[in-house]
This record gives structure tokens, sequence and C-alpha cells, in this order.
């Protein structure tokens, strides 16, 4: 059996859980993102603040669960140097606290399998991330000095707690990893951030104990350390042994868990509700707040591409990646051939900005919506060959996401459109027979325009049928024009 908990910060909250400070310390000098609430100092009061609280609400609807008429803070007490007051607010439930997500369903999609999948969700809290430690050289043991760094401390964090519903290690890494996209949807979190999410294991095999397994930073690494979990549980019990109750650390480097401390080394916590925080009920306006972040969700994005004919591959692609997610909405309206706008965007934009070392991810990366419109409109109209767009455009586009088609059309994929409407012009009778319906008039016509653009001429095929639809639009009046050859 496998159940996670898994604890994501809300980096995009804006504040911490309790003051003002930044919820996101990335980059800061230390100790620089702090004040007297975060830094626990005696008569400091905290105070719960609005962008946190809704992130969470909006989180705990998105994942399927109910929600308590109001959330009640509580504290959990332990010493260590990087928790100032010397107790992290969060609402244990045995100490009359209430989590923001009393129990639900969350269902997630394994991209690998296509299979859609569900996993019972037991709680989530709302609660404080602590500073950060490091040590000199020697680690936790070796080292003389610690030094602290507040600015973490006071971040607010979603602990995730699932029940043991999971299937294995592969399922357990899609389930991670679908549920930080639909929270990166809501816009409560950058997963990509260096420690925006940590995740525990617990597992068990038939007839033992269960493990927990600390310290998982990764998705591939969840997938990993239950793997080697499963397999470490499974030769104790081939050689006749028995797994005990056991936290242990997964070191990533080595790919190994190690043992940490036993079931009755576990510290008491002293559980007291905070008598500084009054509930904080879920209604009324935040709620409203809470429930407007659910507009744009990954399965939506998903079921629209499959409607619009993408591959599955390509759907995932788009979905998975939010900022290009949002560009294939805004330009689906506008694109006759909505597979041709999928791939463009799914497969050769998004590999185009990897080669150049863009971050998909991050919309600045991308071209402006009227950009992708009109390549997309040209391809459609025969204007540019697909093969100019992949091999030309998008990787200069990746580099220069502002610059405009002007600039980067070959000089050979650029067809003047009024110079194909002057040879039609000067070719009436063919245009005539042609439309007239006879076919190899086309051909005669390809050539002329061909003999006129020299050496710049696009590709015959797409020149063809640039022609027909210019024929098309215009041809009855170029017919009809009695007299002027
Ligand atoms: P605690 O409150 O002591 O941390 P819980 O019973 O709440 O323990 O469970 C914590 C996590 O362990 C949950 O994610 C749950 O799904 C998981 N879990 C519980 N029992 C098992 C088990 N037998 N095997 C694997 N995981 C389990
Ligand atoms: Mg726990
Ligand atoms: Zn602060």
């Amino acid at each position: 059996m496998i159940g996670l908990e898994i604890h994501v910060q809300l980096t995009e909250a804006g504040t911490k859980l309790f003051c003002g400070c930044k919820s996101n310390y990335r980059g800061l000098p230390a100790n620089t993102n702090v004040c007297p609430v975060c830094l626990g100092q005696p008569g400091a009061l905290p105070v719960p603040q609005e962008g946190p609280v809704v992130y969470a609400v909006a989180a705990s609807l998105q994942l399927g669960c109910r929600l308590p008429p109001a959330v009640v803070f509580t504290r959990k007490h332990y010493f260590y140097p990087d928790l100032p007051k010397n107790y992290q607010i969060t609402e244990y439930e045995g100490a009359h606290g209430a989590p923001v997500c009393l129990g639900g369903t969350f269902k997630y999609l394994d991209p690998a399998g296509w299979e859609w999948r569900s996993v019972r969700i037991r709680r989530i809290n709302l609660e404080e991330d602590p500073g950060r430690s490091s040590y000199l050289r020697g680690g936790i043991l070796g080292s003389p000095v610690v030094m602290v760094d507040y600015n973490r401390s006071g971040v607010p964090l979603l602990e995730i707690v699932t029940e043991p519903d999971l299937r294995g290690p592969r399922d357990a890494r899609a389930m991670v990893e679908y549920l930080l996209l639909t929270l990166e949807y809501l816009g409560a979190v950058n997963p990509r951030l260096e420690g925006a999410f940590r995740v525990d294991a617990n597992i068990s095999v038939p007839g033992g104990e269960r493990v927990e397994v600390k310290n998982i930073g990764s998705t591939l690494d969840v997938e990993r350390a239950i793997r080697y979990e499963l397999l470490r549980q499974g030769k104790i019990v081939e050689h006749g042994g028995r797994v005990e109750r056991e936290t242990r650390h997964w070191d990533s480097a080595r790919g190994v868990t190690r043992p940490l401390r036993h079931k009755e080394e576990e510290e008491e916590y002293l559980y007291i509700p905070d008598p500084d925080l009054p509930p904080v009920p879920i209604g009324g306006a935040l709620l409203a707040k809470a429930r407007r972040l659910l507009a744009l969700t990954p399965g939506e994005v998903l079921a629209t591409l499959e409607e619009d004919g993408a591959t599955r591959e390509q759907a995932w692609s788009i979905a998975s990646t939010p900022s290009i997610a949002r560009l294939y909405l805004e330009t689906r309206g506008h694109a006759a051939d909505k597979r041709l706008l999928a791939r463009l965007l799914g497969v050769d934009l998004k590999g185009a900005l990897q080669r150049a070392g863009r971050d998909p991810y991050s919309p600045g990366s991308l071209p402006p919506p009227t950009t992708i419109t009109r390549l997309v409109a040209m391809v459609e109209k025969g204007e540019i060959p697909y093969d100019t767009v992949k091999g030309l455009i998008l990787p200069r586009l990746a580099v220069n996401p502002s610059a405009s088609l002007e600039e980067l059309l070959p000089e050979k994929a650029r067809v003047d459109e009024s110079l194909i409407l002057e040879v039609l012009a000067a070719e009436r009778g063919a245009v005539c027979d042609y439309l007239d319906g006879e076919e190899k008039a086309l051909n005669y016509l390809v050539g002329r325009v061909i003999r006129r653009l020299g050496r710049r001429a696009v590709d015959p095929r797409r020149l063809r049928s640039l022609i027909a639809r210019l024929i098309e639009e215009r041809g009855a009046s170029i017919c009809g024009m009695e007299g002027r050859d």
C-alpha cells in the first residue's frame, strides 16, 4: 500500500500565511524577507492573510474536497532553530483544529496509458513552512555552526494527505504530477521553483507495518524512492523477516532510503488550539474569490484539445504547459485547422523553445497570439509551407518572440499576392478556361506565375492551391473584365 503526504508551498499567494512578507523568497539575501511575526518575536500577533487562504480554499475545491464551515488553526510544538516561535501553526484535527479539506476524491490522468484514475484525499492542512537551516562541512552532525535563514519562515504550505490508494511507483508519480499541474492552473504554485514541493511516501507490504520515507524533492524521485522501498521491504519478507514501523530518509544522490528513527522515538507535539487565531469562516466573499480561480483546469483543456482532433501526445504536451495551453485557447477560435495549431504549439514551438534554451512555461517566452494566428492562416492558405514554419520561423521566434513575421519570413516563402493577381489579370483567357472547368489551365497559370516570381517561387504544390484560391475569390471578376486584354 502506498499513501503520500505532499507539501506544496503556495509560492504565488503573494504573502506569507500570517504576515505581509513575500510568499516567494527566492533570490533574496538571507534574512531580509522577515518581520516580527514570522521571526516569532514576543508580542507579535499572526493575522491570517487573504491570498493564502483563498488559494488554499480553491485548491481544496479543485482537488474534490469537502470544505469545513471554518478553518481552525492549532499549534504544533517542537524545538528547532528554524522554528523561532517553538511551535508551527497548523490545523491538527486532534486538537480541535479544522483543516481546509475534510476529505474528498481527486481524479488524475496518467498520460502514459491515457488512463483516468482517482485517489482519496484524507485531509489538507494549511500551515506555515519553517525557516531553513544549513550546515558547514560535516553536515548536521559534524558542522561546528548552524546557519538559519528565516526568509521561508511562515510561507504558506499545503499538506495534502492521501489515503493509501496508490497502485505503484509510476502511479504515485503520475498523481503528484497531475496534482501539481492542477495547482499551477489555479495560479497557486510554480512547481518548478526550487523547493516548491516535498513529498513523504508511506509504503507497506503485506504483513508488514508502514514505513514513512521523508525528503523526496522531485516527481522522478517519488517513483524512484517508492520503487527502492518496495524492493527493500520485499527482500526483508523474502528472508523471513518482518517490516517494522519506521521513518526513513530518501538519499537522492545514492538512490537509497536510510533509517532516520523508529516509532518509539517519535516526538510528542503538544498540540493545542491557537489562542491568537479565531476561526476563519469559509463563505461569502472569500469563497467567491476562491471559486473565481477555478476557471481553467487541465482536464478541460485536455477535453477541448481532444475535441479539436489533437493527438494525445500533442494534447498532453500543451495541457501540461499552462502558458502554451492559454495560447492555444486564445488562438484556436481563429484556426480553421486546429490540428495544425496543436502540432505547431505542442510539438514544434515547444521543441524550438527547448532547443533554444528558453523556458516554455514562462509566458514571456511565447510569441503573441496574433503572430500564431497569422502563421496558421498563412499555412492554411498555402502561402508558406509548414516545413518553413517548423525549420525556420519557429526557431527564430523561440529566440525573439516579439519579432514580426515580416522580419522572419524568408524571401522564398513570402509570396506577393498582388503579383499573382497581376499575372492572372494578364492571363484572363486561362482564368476563364479554368473557371469553365478546364483543369489543365491551372498548370499553365502556375507556370506563368513561377516565371514571373523567378527563383523566389514557393513550392509549386502550395503555389497551386494559393492560385486556385485566388481564382475562387477573384476569378469571376477577372474573367468578367471584358476588353481589358
Ligand atoms: P499519521 O497521522 O500518524 O501520520 P496516518 O494514518 O494519517 O498517519 O497516515 C499517514 C499516511 O500514511 C497517509 O498518507 C496514509 O495514506 C498512509 N498510510 C496509512 N496506512 C498505510 C499503510 N498500511 N501502508 C502505506 N501507507 C499507509
Ligand atoms: Mg505526517
Ligand atoms: Zn513576516
